[in-house]
């Protein structure tokens, strides 16, 4: 049976992408997810909407050769609309400019600016390229707050989310009217990211006590809030009415 609605997600298999995939597949649409493990759990509730693709982002030729071939457009194939969540993200590295290896650096570039850009492209080429009625193309960044405050210690997390939020505003501004696109920032959510943050040491990241806090006084948001709330507003018709959003300010 076709589904009229397909979504290509990122990071689905813990925190913040399981719970979109699981919000995403329980509204039946099907779903194409990209990490470099698999989502057992999810797996095994939607064998038949779910597939996974086993993808490191941080390694850009092997994503631009899995780009070069087929599965991404026959996924697309026949599907009346297409959304494209850039969920995955990593913190690393953490610290002052002389605090930051190189390889770690290119590595959250790579993952949180460079693929979620190379996939942007590749999906709105495959709609455009579908015979008849193009699909109408829905785009998510998952931003941060830090893409909008700038944090000591966190210069390189800042700087790839600030360039998610510039890259839906520029894109945006093409105006192609089968495109929409939103940098969402997802709140602070309770998932392995902020443990690594509580993780983290005074040294490298001086406001820490704030993070520690959040979770001691239990205002964490959990994955699952924040994923109804961002996926509500993907499926919503005010969806990219603003090139940038935060799920603590959506209705
Ligand atoms: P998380 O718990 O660390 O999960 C990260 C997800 O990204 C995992 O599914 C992971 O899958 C995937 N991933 C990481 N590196 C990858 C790589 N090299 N290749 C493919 N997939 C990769 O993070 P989260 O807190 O859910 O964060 C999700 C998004 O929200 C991120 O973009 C983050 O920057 C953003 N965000 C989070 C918070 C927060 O408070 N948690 C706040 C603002 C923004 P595998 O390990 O299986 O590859």
């Amino acid at each position: 049976m076709p589904y009229p609605t397909r979504a290509i997600l990122t990071g689905h298999t813990r925190g913040l992408g399981a719970a979109i995939a699981a919000q995403l597949l329980a509204q039946d649409i099907e779903v194409l997810s990209l990490s470099r493990t698999a989502n057992a759990e999810l797996a095994a509730r939607h064998p038949e909407t779910l597939s996974q693709i086993d993808l490191d982002l941080a390694d850009l030729s092997a994503l631009a050769d899995w780009l070069a071939g087929d599965t991404l457009s026959r996924f697309m194939n026949g599907a009346q609309q297409v959304l494209l969540v850039n969920n995955a993200g990593v913190l690393a590295p953490v610290g002052a400019l002389a605090a930051q290896p190189p390889a770690q650096v290119a590595r959250a570039v790579s993952v949180n600016v460079a693929a979620p850009l190379m996939l942007a492209a590749a999906v709105a080429e495959s709609a455009a390229r579908s015979g008849g009625q193009a699909p109408e193309t829905r785009i998510v960044h998952v931003s941060s707050g830090a893409a909008r405050n700038a944090y000591p210690g966190w210069s390189i997390y800042c700087a790839t989310k600030a360039a998610l939020d510039q890259h839906a505003r520029a894109v945006a501004l093409d105006g192609n009217p089968s495109v929409r696109i939103c940098s969402v920032a997802p709140g602070v959510v309770d998932t392995d990211m902020q443990a690594e943050i509580r993780g983290i040491g005074l040294d490298r990241f001086p406001l820490r006590e704030r993070f520690d806090a959040l979770k001691r006084d239990g205002q964490l948001a959990t994955p699952e809030e924040s994923a109804r709330k961002l996926v509500q507003y993907l499926l919503s018709d005010t969806f990219g009415s603003h090139p940038t959003a935060d799920v603590r300010e959506l209705p």
